[in-house]
C-alpha cells in the first residue's frame, strides 16, 4: 500500500472555521472533509478506522451471540421488530439477539464539538427479545459489557452508568455530558436515576411558632422567596403537582433541590408521570402557578422526599394568590407524608448503595441502552402453553461520535495517535528518499514481511522533502513509523513509536519483529 495511492493531502495549517481538536486535527491529516455543518465525507484513513471499528465491534457481538440483519431503509425499526415477530414462535427462540448498522442522518440536530455531534452519523443498532423484564434486564448488562468492552479495547476509558437502561460515558475532558459517581464503590448513574440514602433523622416540630401567611406579591420562584424573606433556599420546601395515570399527586422537595420524575414515577409504581399544566395546577391548588403548597391541599395525596423530615420551620406556598406561608411543620400544619427518595442527585451526595460521596464525571455520551416501551405485539407461546409477551432492549452507538473522541483522548501537540486496533494503518514506512537506488524496493520488502505477519502497513513514497514527511507522520498519527533514510543502503532503518518517538536503530531483517513486539507493547496498554 502506498500514501501516493491513497492521495493523501495534509493541509499545512490547521481550519480556521472549527474550534473543536477532533475536527481540525481529523481535516488538517485528511481523514475527512467538511462537506457542510455538521456533515463529514469521509477519505480512505478515516474511513478505515471506522471500517475497523465496525469489525471490532462485530467480533464481541458474535461472541456475545449477537447476528446482523440488514432491515430495509424506509421503517427499519418496524422492519426489525416485525421481523422478530415472524421468527420467534415459542420460548425456544428466546433471547433473540440482532445488531444492525445504519447511516443515520437528522437535519435537526445542531452540529457541535465537530464530529461529537453531527447531522449524519455511523450507529450501531442492537437488539434483544427476551422473555420477560428480567431477561430483558440481562439483556441490557449483556449489551453494556459489549459497548464498555471494545471501548476500552480501542483506547477510551469509559463508564456504563444506570438510568432507564444504560448509558456509555467516554471520560473525554473536553465532554458535555454526565455521570455521578461514588468514589467508593464506582456505581455510576445519571443524576436523575442516582438512588440516595434516607440518611437524615426526623426534625421535631417542638417550639416552633404557628404558622402564618405572609404576602409574597408575585413572587413565583424559591429564588424569589427566598431572597425577599431573607430565608436560605434550603428552608423554602417546593411543591409540585403532579399527574401520575389519571390522578394528582403532589411532590414535596427542599427548595435547593430539584424533583426526579423517573424517581417519583418508580416511587409510585406509575405508567406515567408528568407535571401538571398550568391551568390543572390552579384547579387543584385554587391560586395561580408557583403559590402551591402542602396545607389545606385536601383529596391531593403528599410524597415527599427524604430530604424533607430533616425540616421543620419551612416556607411554602400557601394556595393563595401573592402569599406563602412560614414557620410551617409536617405532621403538624398537614399530615406526614409518604417519605420516599425524590430528588436528582448532585456530587456531594452521599451513595444510597454504600454511603461514600458522589463525583461529577464529564464526558461524552457515545451510546444508551434502554427498553423498548413501543407497542411491538410480539406474543409467544410460553411454558404450559400460556401466551406470553417478550420484552425488548435496544442500545445505539454512536460511530462517528466513538472516532471523535478517539482523538480527543489521543493527540498531541503534533497531531494524533492511534492505538493499534483502530488505527487506519498500524505501520508508516517513511521512504525518505524515494529516488534513492533500492530504498523503495526496501520498503515494499519490508511491507510484504509484515503483511505476512498481519500487520498492515504502507509506504509514504510521495515526492516530498523529508521534513514534510515526519510532519505528515505526526499527524496522521498512524502507531508506529519505520524510517527509511540515508542508513537503508548499510541495512539499519529506525523504527519508533508515534506515542513518544524514541527511535531504535534496527537492522532490516529485524524490522518485523521489532515491529511486532511494539505494537503488542502499544495494544496492551489499552
Ligand atoms: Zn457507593
Amino acid at each position: 500500500m502506498r500514501l501516493s495511492q491513497l492521495h493523501l493531502s495534509t493541509l499545512r495549517e490547521p481550519p480556521a472555521d472549527t474550534a473543536s481538536v477532533n475536527e481540525r486535527l481529523l481535516r488538517r491529516a485528511g481523514f475527512v472533509r467538511k462537506v457542510e455543518a455538521g456533515t463529514f465525507a469521509f477519505l480512505p484513513l478515516g474511513a478505515k478506522v471506522i471500517l475497523k471499528m465496525v469489525r471490532l465491534f462485530e467480533e464481541q457481538l458474535e461472541r456475545e451471540g449477537f447476528y446482523p440483519v440488514i432491515p430495509p431503509l424506509t421503517e427499519p425499526v418496524q422492519a426489525v421488530i416485525e421481523t422478530a415477530r415472524s421468527q420467534v414462535r415459542s420460548w425456544r427462540s428466546l433471547p433473540l439477539r440482532w445488531y444492525v448498522w445504519n447511516r443515520c442522518r437528522n437535519d435537526g440536530i445542531e452540529p457541535r464539538g465537530g464530529l461529537l455531534e453531527t447531522r449524519e452519523w455511523m450507529n450501531l443498532q442492537m437488539w434483544a427479545f427476551a422473555g420477560d423484564e428480567p431477561s430483558a434486564g440481562q439483556e441490557g448488562l449483556l449489551m453494556r459489557d459489549v459497548l464498555s468492552r471494545v471501548c476500552q479495547r480501542i483506547g477510551l476509558e469509559v463508564l456504563a452508568g444506570g438510568g432507564d437502561g444504560w448509558r456509555i460515558l467516554a471520560l473525554v475532558p473536553s465532554g458535555k455530558d454526565r455521570l455521578l459517581q461514588c468514589s467508593s464503590c464506582g456505581q455510576a448513574f445519571v443524576p436523575e436515576w442516582y438512588p440516595l440514602a434516607p440518611s437524615e433523622e426526623p426534625a421535631s416540630s417542638e417550639g416552633i411558632p404557628p404558622a402564618e401567611v405572609v404576602d409574597t406579591p408575585n413572587l413565583r420562584t424559591v429564588e424569589e422567596v427566598s431572597r425577599f424573606l431573607n430565608v436560605p433556599l434550603s428552608q423554602l420546601v417546593k411543591t409540585l403537582l403532579v399527574e401520575a395515570d389519571g390522578g394528582v399527586v403532589a411532590a414535596l422537595v427542599r427548595g435547593d433541590h430539584e424533583l426526579s420524575l423517573p424517581k417519583l414515577q418508580s416511587a409510585l409504581g406509575a405508567e406515567q408521570v408528568g407535571l401538571l399544566s398550568a391551568e390543572r395546577v390552579e384547579q387543584v391548588s385554587r391560586a395561580p402557578v408557583g403559590f402551591a403548597g402542602p396545607v389545606g391541599l385536601n383529596h391531593v395525596p403528599l410524597i415527599a422526599d427524604w430530604a424533607v423530615r430533616a425540616m421543620q420551620d419551612f416556607v411554602v406556598g400557601a394556595n393563595l394568590a401573592d402569599a406563602h406561608r412560614v414557620h410551617v411543620c409536617w405532621g403538624r400544619d398537614f399530615a406526614e407524608p409518604r417519605w420516599a427518595d425524590l430528588r436528582i442527585a448532585s456530587a456531594g451526595d452521599r451513595c444510597a448503595l454504600c454511603g461514600g460521596e458522589l463525583v461529577s464525571q464529564q464526558g461524552v455520551q457515545l451510546g444508551s441502552i434502554r427498553p423498548w416501551r413501543g407497542a411491538h405485539g410480539l406474543v409467544y407461546d410460553a411454558l404450559q402453553g400460556r401466551q406470553q409477551t417478550a420484552s425488548l432492549v435496544v442500545g445505539d452507538l454512536n460511530l462517528t461520535r466513538t472516532m471523535a473522541c478517539l482523538v480527543e483522548a489521543g493527540h498531541d501537540r503534533d497531531g494524533m495517535v492511534w492505538k493499534p486496533r483502530v488505527a487506519p494503518y498500524e505501520a508508516l514506512v517513511l521512504v525518505l528518499n524515494p529516488s534513492e537506488e533500492g530504498h523503495l524496493q526496501i520498503a515494499d520488502r519490508l511491507c510484504a514481511d509484515m503483511d505476512e505477519r498481519g500487520i498492515e502497513a504502507v509506504i509514504d513514497d510521495r515526492d516530498e522533502r523529508a521534513g514534510a514527511k515526519f510532519k505528515d507522520a505526526d499527524l496522521i498519527g498512524i502507531p508506529v513509523q519505520v524510517v527509511v533514510g540515508r542508513t537503508a543502503s548499510e541495512g539499519v532503518v529506525e523504527v519508533r513509536l508515534r506515542r513518544d518517538r524514541v527511535p531504535h536503530r534496527v537492522a532490516v531483517e529485524d524490522v518485523v519483529i521489532v515491529v511486532e513486539e511494539l505494537l503488542h507493547r502499544e495494544a496492551g496498554e489499552q
